[in-house]
């Protein structure tokens, strides 16, 4: 029999923070958390009551409860503290982000909890609700339930100061931004739109902010290597000294947690219920990295060196603040590609009707805007339909605004659970555009941005009809989430796709088979030094977090582990680690995106290369990938997509497309073959 929830007074009303007047006011957002979690205790004391066996429906269900209030708090907490308008307000949803988390390390420690869990009768349980439940044990015994009471204390204390300094640290970056002067003369090579942008003041000074749409294409085209110094030095400075500190703390507070639960180190304990189970087995993929990226990034900085020094003949090496720069002019050579001569192709509006049309053929949905209030009148609403029925809700938050968090993200908004709450979900970016006046011409790696954010976005919705709040959306093993992000990408280099919306924003002139042409050989060059990227950050992440943090000396490793990797010489005064931003939720696992791009590559290659978005494999991905959430594990859903696990295989070959002639005249030809 279902056991009655005693919920307070308007809990079902106003599922939306914002509604309740929470993106307005700092005491309206307090209150509205109020409920959600009294929402949540009201849930648990019921469950925690319960005489006689435990069931599913007495027990399990109420604990998804507790869970699906707690997310909701946390998530629409979140995205306030990214996007509200009013400094009060996002520093208040900084503090309640804090509250939540305090209740949930509260509640992953509750020993009461979990043993009425491990005595939930699972006779005839569906393979996903046993997956919860072995999966959810699991990792009440990670968090030390059945530690005495003394030690859970001690491992709450230390759970809310790291989440009290991972917000610290991320706020840091979001409101860092620094300022640099440049004159006209140094902004030489920018484009036009971006210096009508950016007029001198009165003693002919050009302030550029740190923000991305300033910063990027600075670091891209300025043909002035010290105002890309400047730039570069503000930019990885922009949240130093304060997150130094900062991070040291965190740090030694993971590393502690990790001692008192046993582990060796924090990066074992963060890889313990992750597909890749321990450190040892990331270090093992790392190599594979290693190996597979070691020759084409040094073909690829041998051609780069050997083109500079052609107009200077003189220079031994190239440091990391010109890379971008010489990466663009080199392109510009040997591929005949201008990055800057797709931009009109690719105006914000244009480009945000084709990312939706290609989901929507790809999963056979339909998106219709929708006039329905968010947290700003910038952000525009769209409801999902499957067959005429809705199954979701999103909120593109897409340009920068003053305080707004300044990266590119997906965020859950609600936690979809069937036959209790449609999912809904955002995208918080900071695209060009937005302004009266300004189309907001996207170069071509912000379009792959939108698709990879797109990808998230999909997850969270389709996955979201899950039968328990615990399995919904995103919900699936941490280094998981992002192969749907990463898988979407790939569909930007389908010319018939980018065709079908990649229009002049003046001429409306479709962007020419011959650009796209050159646009892919271009893109394609670079690949190994993009891994070798990666490969620098995966290790940082993991050594940070490998290690007895009070021995770490953080300029040093740094620097010691870039140039072991890198072929660019290092800046001096570059503290990158200040404002690495994925330490805060990714921790020791930044290997995630290195591990799911071999996934998500392997997933494409089952696509029709002609045809992509036709047949049934983007209908059997959604059933088999995006709808299962984390209703099972990620190694399970590989399997059954791929009928096997994945291989390094479409990553190698992806990896090293740009030196393989075979397929560059392939590539070449008009089939279109790959
Ligand atoms: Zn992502």
């Amino acid at each position: 029999m279902p056991v009655e929830i005693v919920y307070p007074p308007h809990v079902t009303a106003d599922i939306h923070a914002w509604e309740a007047g929470g993106a307005a006011s700092a005491e309206a957002l307090t209150a509205w958390v109020d409920i959600r979690l009294a929402a949540h205790d009201a849930a648990l004391s019921t469950m925690l009551s319960v005489t006689g066996p435990r069931t599913l429906e007495n027990t399990l269900r109420l604990y998804d409860v507790v869970i699906e209030q707690l997310t909701m708090a946390g998530s629409q907490a979140g995205v306030l503290n990214s996007v509200a308008a009013d400094k009060a307000v996002r520093d208040q949803a900084q503090l309640e982000s804090q509250r939540v988390s305090m209740a949930g390390s509260a509640l992953s420690l509750n020993r009461a909890v979990y043993e009425a869990l491990a005595a939930v009768d699972l006779e005839g349980a569906s393979p996903a609700t046993q997956h919860f439940v072995s999966r959810t044990l699991l990792s009440y015994r990670l968090a030390g339930v059945d530690k005495d009471q003394a030690t859970r204390d001690r491992l709450q204390k230390l759970h809310e100061e790291a989440t009290r300094l991972s917000l610290e640290f991320s706020r840091n970056i979001q409101e860092g931004a620094k300022t640099i002067l440049a004159t006209q003369e140094e902004l030489n090579g920018l484009p036009p739109d971006y210096l009508g942008r950016h007029q001198p003041d009165a003693d002919g000074q050009i302030t550029l902010t740190t923000d991305q749409p300033d910063m990027q294409p600075v670091m891209t085209f300025a043909s002035n290597g010290d105002l890309r110094q400047r730039m570069f030095l503000a930019y990885n400075t922009r949240a130093y000294p304060a997150n130094r500190q900062i991070l040291l703390d965190l740090l030694a507070t993971r590393q502690e947690i990790a001692t008192v639960l046993g582990f060796r180190s924090w990066a074992d304990l963060a890889t313990a219920d992750q597909m890749m189970g321990s450190a040892a087995n990331v270090r093992t993929f790392l190599a594979k990295l290693d190996e597979a990226s070691r020759d084409g990034a040094r073909r690829e900085h041998e051609l780069i060196l050997e083109f500079v020094r052609k107009q200077d003949s003189g220079l031994e090496a190239i440091d990391i603040t010109s890379r971008a720069y010489w990466y663009e002019q080199f392109r510009r050579s040997a591929f005949d590609f201008d990055s800057q001569s797709v931009r009109p192709y690719f105006p914000y509006a244009t480009v945000e009707v084709g990312v939706l049309q290609t989901a929507a053929k790809l999963f056979r949905i339909e998106f219709h805007r929708s006039a329905v209030p968010s947290w700003d009148p910038a952000v525009s609403v769209f409801e999902v339909f499957d067959h005429g029925h809705r199954v979701g809700r999103f909120y593109l938050d897409m340009h920068p605004r003053e305080g707004k968090d300044k990266w590119f993200s997906a965020a859950p908004v609600v936690t979809g659970v069937r036959g209790r709450y449609l999912p809904e979900a955002a995208l918080i970016c900071n695209f060009p555009g937005g302004v009266e006046g300004d189309p907001g011409l996207l170069q071509y790696n912000d379009v792959v941005t939108f698709f990879h954010e797109f990808g998230h976005l999909m997850h969270g919705i389709l996955g979201g009809h899950t039968e328990w709040a615990g399995l919904s959306g995103f919900a699936t093993e941490g280094d998981f989430i992002e192969v749907p992000s990463q898988m979407l990408e790939e569909f930007f280099r389908d010319e018939k796709l980018l065709q079908s919306f990649a229009k002049h924003y003046q001429t409306g002139e479709t962007l020419p088979a011959e650009i796209i042409r050159k646009m892919k050989l271009a893109g394609a060059f670079g690949r190994a030094d993009w891994v070798r990227s990666q490969l620098y950050y995966t290790t940082l992440s993991l050594d940070l977090h490998d290690q007895d943090p009070a021995s770490l000396e953080l300029d040093a490793i740094t620097e010691k582990l870039y140039t072991s990797l890198q072929p660019w010489t290092w800046m001096e005064g570059n503290r990158m680690y200040a404002s690495f931003g994925h330490l805060t939720g990714y921790s020791s696992n930044y290997y995630t995106y290195a591990f799911d791009k071999v996934i998500a590559l392997d997933f494409y290659n089952q696509f029709n290369p002609l045809n992509p978005l036709g047949g049934d494999t983007g209908m059997r991905y959604r059933k088999t990938v995006l709808e299962q959430g984390g209703s099972k594990p990620g190694r399970e859903m590989v399997r059954e997509f791929l009928g096997r696990d994945e291989q390094f295989s479409a990553f190698s070959k992806w990896l090293n497309e740009e030196f393989d002639q075979e397929l560059l005249a392939a590539r070449t030809s008009d089939q279109g073959l790959r």
